[in-house]
């Protein structure tokens, strides 16, 4: 009797998926775990002018897992996204984000920077986002006009009329928006005049593509005169080769982050390599 139900039971579910099912629950409880724990931690990366001074850096979150060592962000964000994670530890990253931001202001050498912060679309989405952005500003003493904030294109098409009013109560404290990933997601032209941004970073696979292949560069000339068109500055994301800083300043890139210049760093070493310019 038991064999048989046994038996019937297998044949209903594919073992490699509920494996994957068991592990994204584990994932989710040890998630749930490290928030509570502090586990969390962000690195920075510089955000480049062309002329090689330094404007800012990114905020990117990564998990100093006890077991696991660096966790990076793609191994956990989706999850924390379908789980409503997100939302505390998007809040987490705001204050911890801003806290720095504040502590900058004190230096001659960071006071000029501004801070980067990668926000979910869930997070920007929750009625009091605004808010929260505002009081955590005011808390930790950072200036709103430091701040800029990264949205992704699906989270702008989402509901443009409440996204623009929401950007436009934080651009009214000082507050400035960039568009990640541009090029990857499903923008459309009708709207991005509409969008109160500042800044739109050109994803990295147009930059590695550029170097090879004619596609990739007219995709990084279409989105550097859109930006001007639009009165946006224009970031190359990606760059890890002289060559890739050559081409998108030839076609009129005002700023650009990657490897050839820094990886994401702890503060502290961030700090040392601002001293050491
Ligand atoms: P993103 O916002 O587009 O961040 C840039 C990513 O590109 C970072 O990956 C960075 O390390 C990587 N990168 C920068 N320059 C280079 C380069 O020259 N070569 C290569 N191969 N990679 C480069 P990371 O830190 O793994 O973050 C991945 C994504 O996770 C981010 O993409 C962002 O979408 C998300 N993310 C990171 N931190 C947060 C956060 O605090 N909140 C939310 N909601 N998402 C975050
Ligand atoms: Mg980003
Ligand atoms: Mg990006
Ligand atoms: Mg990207």
């Amino acid at each position: 009797q038991a064999k048989a139900a046994g038996r019937n039971t297998v044949s209903f579910f594919d073992p490699a998926m509920q494996a994957r099912v068991n592990a994204r629950a584990a994932l989710e409880v040890d998630l749930r775990r490290a928030l509570g724990n502090g586990e969390f931690v962000l690195h920075y990366q510089p955000l480049m002018c062309v002329n090689g001074t330094m404007a800012g850096a990114e905020a990117l979150v990564r998990w100093s897992h006890p077991q696991r060592g660096m966790v990076p962000p793609a191994d956990f964000i989706p999850v924390a996204e379908e789980s409503n994670l997100i939302l505390p530890l998007g809040r987490w990253v705001m204050r911890e984000a801003c806290q720095r931001l504040a502590a900058w202001a004190g230096d001659a050498r960071t006071a000029g920077l501004e801070m980067a912060v990668n926000v979910s679309a869930s997070q920007f989405h929750r009625p009091d986002f605004v808010e929260h952005v505002l009081e955590t500003l005011a808390q930790t003493g950072a200036r709103a006009d430091r701040l800029r904030l990264e949205l992704t294109e699906s989270l702008l098409l989402k509901d443009v009329g409440g996204t623009v009013e929401k950007m436009q109560r934080l651009r009214a404290a000082g507050v400035s928006f960039a568009l990640d990933d541009f090029g990857t997601g499903y923008s459309s032209l009708s709207y991005l005049h509409r969008l109160p941004l500042d800044q739109l970073k050109i994803d990295r696979s147009f930059i590695w593509g550029a170097a090879k292949e004619d596609s990739g560069a007219a995709i990084v000339r279409i989105i550097v005169s859109l930006g001007k068109a639009l009165n946006m500055s224009v970031l190359a994301e990606g760059v890890e080769t002289q060559a890739q800083l050559d081409f998108v300043i030839a076609e009129g890139c005002q700023y650009y982050q990657g490897y050839l210049f820094s990886k994401p760093l702890p503060e502290p070493e961030l700090l040392a390599l601002i001293a050491n310019l």
